[in-house]
Formats: structure tokens, sequence, C-alpha cells
């Protein structure tokens, strides 16, 4: 018998006739044996968050303001679902309890968390299951890391004692014993962590799309979804934008080996997107996997003639970066010439400082800093055996009347950078796509 470990999101549980589908989901595949819940999401999209209700209690209570009339919100919240449900939980008990610590200040943690504690008390009995609490098994370092070591060790050893379980997501334990929840939308990393210390087959990550698409819905209509995508270009996805997964989710189950499958609770027929290592069996039937990215970038241009000669050149301008606090994201280079891309919003303020110092250590013979510009990576691992994969894509973006400023394919093969106008993003985005995803269309 395996090991499936199945996340569901906030909208999944958002309520009771959500559970219900979760329920017959659980239910359907005996190796779906330990379920990370968040906390209810929003019902439509006027609806608020229970976590977001959370912290708004905890703000109040550090005000000093009554905190009765937000926790009355969440109270409900928790209360249709139970009473739909029938469930046999002491439910005021637990609320009375998480309201008294949030006014005693027990601070933002403990009260963000409580959300996903009191959904996951909720769901172990509606499911017959058992309740594990995270604060036992995840921990946290006098960083604020995650602590792998240690909860890989103590988790695995939890897990083991349970054969159905459920482990709330989103937070786990600090140095001191108290609660301590990773970043916003963690209950992902938690499926991640307790799907690599119960060494699962398969991490289940359950939302309300079908996967991820292959270019953002909001600039391509209707966009092909992506059924099979490798975690390398997953990261090159997400790095550009495309927002799937909680980027750290991916590390924990990357590393032991563990396949990850996104699904749509609302649609559980279709297959989802399948999240996987390099595999000849998975080609795909286009050239790309997918496409992203986002605008507001700055490119540093560095010209010197006869660059290449001079040692340390490159190490001086990035040290001129560095005393900034500006971190790059690539570094596209020519012969005579050196080109940092880096966020429009990390430079604001600091260009005539930085010019300055670049100056001064690199003696270049120009320096331009130029804003505005958007980054588009087009993602596939198709592309190492394909010919004509940037002969497609440029003649593509020359057709659609694009001016190209930077290109940058990463060494990998894994994936080609272009840098446009930020005026031209969405027409560079949608052009790609046709390019490579349109069947009907000759080339
Ligand atoms: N409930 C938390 C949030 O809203 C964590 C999660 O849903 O993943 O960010």
């Amino acid at each position: 018998m395996g090991i499936k470990v199945a996340k569901f999101g906030g909208s999944s549980l958002a309520d009771a006739a959500q559970f219900k589908k979760v329920k017959e989901i659980l239910f359907a595949d005996a190796d779906r044996r330990i379920v990370v819940p968040s906390a209810p999401g929003k019902r439509s999209s006027v609806d608020i968050k229970v976590t977001d209700l959370f912290y708004e209690c905890n703000r109040l209570a550090a005000a000093g303001m009554d905190i009765q009339p937000t926790f009355d919100q969440i109270a409900a919240r928790f209360h249709s679902i139970a009473d739909e449900l029938e469930l046999d939980v002491d439910l005021d008990g637990y609320l009375d309890e998480v309201r008294k610590n949030i006014q005693l200040g027990t601070g933002a943690d403990y009260a963000a968390s409580r959300g996903e504690y009191l959904n996951g008390i909720l769901l172990a009995d509606y499911l017959g299951w058992d309740f594990v609490d995270p604060q036992k098994g995840i921990f946290f370092d006098e960083e604020g890391h995650l602590d792998s070591a240690k909860t890989q060790e103590m988790l695995g050893k939890i897990l083991k004692e349970h054969k159905y379980a459920v482990v709330p997501g989103f937070y786990g334990c600090d140095t001191h014993g108290n609660v301590r929840t990773f970043s916003r939308g963690g209950s992902d990393i938690t499926g991640a962590i307790v799907a690599r210390a119960a060494e699962a087959d398969l991490y289940e990550n359950w939302t309300d799309v079908s996967g991820c698409l292959m270019a953002d819905p909001r600039i391509v209509r209707n966009p092909e979804p992506i059924r099979y995508v490798t975690y390398r270009e997953l990261r090159e996805l997400s790095y550009m934008g495309a927002s799937v997964l909680h980027e750290d989710a991916i590390f924990p189950v990357r590393i032991a080996g563990i396949p990850t499958n996104i699904r749509n609770t609302n649609r559980p027929d279709e297959p989802g997107t399948f999240i996987g290592y390099e595999a000849e069996d998975h080609e795909s039937e286009y050239m790309i996997t997918g496409i992203a990215g986002h605008k507001d970038f700055a490119i540093i241009t560095v010209e010197k003639a006869m660059m290449n000669a001079e040692l340390g050149f490159g190490r001086r301008l990035l040290q001129a970066l560095e005393e900034e606090g500006i971190s790059f994201e690539h570094m596209p280079s020519g012969i005579d010439t050196m080109c940092v891309v880096v966020s429009q919003e990390s430079v604001e303020g600091k260009k005539e400082r930085l010019v300055h110092r670049i100056h001064e250590l690199c003696s270049p013979d120009s320096v331009e800093i130029h804003s505005g510009l958007a980054l588009i990576a087009t993602v596939g691992r198709g592309m190492v055996r394909s010919k004509g994969i940037s002969a497609r894509l440029f003649n593509a973006l020359m057709k659609a009347g694009i001016n190209v400023r930077v290109i940058d394919q990463g060494s990998s093969e894994l994936n080609i950078i272009v840098g446009v106008d930020n005026l031209d993003f969405e027409n560079a985005v949608r052009a790609i796509y046709r390019a490579f995803v349109v069947k009907e269309e000759r080339w």
C-alpha cells in the first residue's frame, strides 16, 4: 500500500459543501492517507479568508481594541461547517481557548495559524482520522528557517504511528516551543514537508484550478493546460512569475524524489498537472512547456573596450551592486559590454550613486540604466532536442513589430529569456504563444 499526501487549499475547504467533496476525493483512493488542510478560504470573490480575519483579530488585540465582532465572523464560519456536517466536536471550547489566547497577546503567528488548526480539527472529526498537530513535528531554527533535519526525524516518527492523519498546514514550532507560521500560502510547504517525512509516493496539491497553464490567462485567452512539467521547468516558470505552488514547496519533494500532482477539487476527474523529473516518456505535444514573465525590470549596461582582458572587471561591477544592496536577476553580456538586469524597484533612488560607484570601481567607457523592461521566459525541456526554436520565437516577435532589447539563453537550454519594453509585454507573450501553441497557424 502506497502513501499519497493530499493538501487542500482554502477554497477547497471553504464551507461544508467543499468538505464533502474533499471527503469523497480522499475516500476514493485508499493510498490517500494523510491530508493537509488550509484554513477556510473565500467562498466568493467578496468573501474574506479566515486567515485574514485572524490577522485582523491579532491587530485589534495588540491595539487594545475589542476583537469580538471580528472573532464572531470566524466563529460563524467554523460553526456553519460543523453544524451542517453534524460534527461531534466541542467547537465552542476550542474557539474560546483561541479567543482568550489572542486577547492575551500570543502574537500574529499564533492567531494566523488557528485557521488551519481549527479546520484540521473539524476535518479529522469528519473523516474519522487522527489529528496530528504540526507544532509537535515541524520545527524552525533560531533564524526562523525550517529545521529540516529535526523536522524530518520527528515528523517521520509521528506519522508512522498513524494510518490516517490530518496535519494542518501553514505552521510549526519555534525554538521556544511557540507557534511559528510559514509565509502566506505556506500550507503548500507543509504538504511538501509532510510528503517527504512520510516517504510518500505522491504529493497531491488540490486547489481550484486544473493545474498550470501554458501562459497567463489574463494575457492569453484560454491557454492550453500543462499536463507534465519537470521540477526544473517549474522553477524557471515560477521564478518568472507563474504562480502555481508556493516557491518553498518544491524543494522538499524534489530532493526526496516525490512527484507532485496539481488537481482541481471541483473537477476531480481532470488529471491536472503532473510535476516530475526529466523523463523521455513525457514528451510534450509542443516544443515548449510554458511562457511566463513580468514587467518592471531595469537594465544596467556597462561598456568598456577590451573589458575581457581586464581581470576582476565583473567582480568589481557586481561589488558596486552589492554595496547598494541590489541583487541581480540576469547578466547577458557581449564582448565589450556587460549588462546586469535588476528589478526596477531595487535601483529606485539609487541610480546616481550606483553609476558613480561603477565609474569609481570599473572606469568604464559608459554606464547606462534603462528602466521599463519586461522579461519573458519561454521554457521547455524539449528545446535541447529541437532545432529552430529561437528562429521561430524571434520571427514571431518581429512579425508582431516588437523590438527585443535583451536576449539570454540559459546554458541548460531550458529557456530563452527576452527583454522587451513594458508596453510590448502582453503582445510579446501572445506572439510567442501563437508561434508555439496555436496549431492552425502555419509558419
Ligand atoms: N491560510 C494561509 C494563508 O492564507 C496559508 C495557506 O492557505 O496556504 O496564507
